[in-house]
């Protein structure tokens, strides 16, 4: 679902990503772990034509991210076509994002109805199962500061599955929250993976990690250092980077 081939990114006269190769397969979830700075949250932003790499590969869905290939050479996308290239990631963030003016319905039915112009009558039921799905179906018609930040952070996943996205993209999605509202964004994100959404993770969560990831991959300084199943990672590390992250967090 996703292949990165060198992918390297720089801002300005900094690069961040310094050659990045990874696969996610389709159906998994992949846990990116590492230091603050390391870079994951660049790739992830990556991942959803939020970023443009500046060299290397990156596809999604065996489409190109950011470039388009014509008589061999690569050309930058029109911001129309990233535009319509984005709809097949959802992404939830650190902070909800939620519209505040808008009902917790309104927000749901926003993007399928104004971006993908599909009619409300189709939306509506739609987003009354998702909200269901993650456990806030009575809640339709309150205002996001009326929610605590779990629940928040519940209608963000709800929001971002109203596309129908291919592939889910988290960004340390329980970091922001108190810590007895954690485990309820989890046990959403667990339910999603269980349905075989594709899943790419930055967090710090290493217990989800273990638990509910099929790939993990431990990042420092704009390389992957380290990747395997949890139980490789965690239990034998082989790079002394991973250990001494790992020996710090666990
Ligand atoms: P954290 O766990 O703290 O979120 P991270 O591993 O996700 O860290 P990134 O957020 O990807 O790391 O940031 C990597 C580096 O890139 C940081 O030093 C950050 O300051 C820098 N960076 C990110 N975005 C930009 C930008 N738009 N312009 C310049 N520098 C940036």
């Amino acid at each position: 679902m996703v292949q990165a081939i060198g992918v390297r990114k720089q801002f300005g006269s900094t690069e961040i990503l310094k050659g990045i190769d990874l696969t996610v397969e389709r159906g998994s979830v992949t846990c990116l772990i590492g230091p603050s700075g390391s870079g994951k949250t660049t790739f992830l932003r990556c991942i959803n034509h939020l970023e443009k790499v500046s060299a290397g590969r990156l596809y999604v869905d065996q489409e190109l991210v950011g470039y388009e290939e014509r008589n061999g050479l690569l050309h930058e996308k029109k911001e129309k076509d990233t535009a319509r290239a984005r709809m097949s990631a959802g992404m939830v963030f650190q902070r909800f994002n939620l519209f505040p003016h808008m009902t917790v319905l309104e927000n749901i039915i926003e993007a399928p109805t104004r971006v993908a112009g599909r009619p409300k009558r189709d939306v509506i039921p739609e987003a009354q199962k998702l909200l269901e799905r993650v456990g806030l179906g009575d809640r339709g018609m309150a205002y996001p500061q009326e929610l605590s930040g779990g629940q928040q952070q519940r209608i963000a996943i709800a929001r971002a599955l109203a596309m129908k996205p291919k592939l889910m993209l988290f960004d340390e999605p329980t970091s922001a929250l108190d810590p007895e509202l954690v485990g309820e964004v989890l046990e959403v994100m667990q339910a999603l993976a269980e349905t075989g959404m594709t899943m790419v993770v930055v967090t710090h969560e290493l217990g989800f990690a273990r638990q509910v990831g099929d790939h993990v991959v431990f990042m420092d300084a704009g390389v992957v250092v380290e990747s395997g199943s949890p139980d490789d990672v965690f239990n034998s590390p082989q790079h002394a980077r991973t250990q001494a992250f790992l020996s710090k967090v666990l």
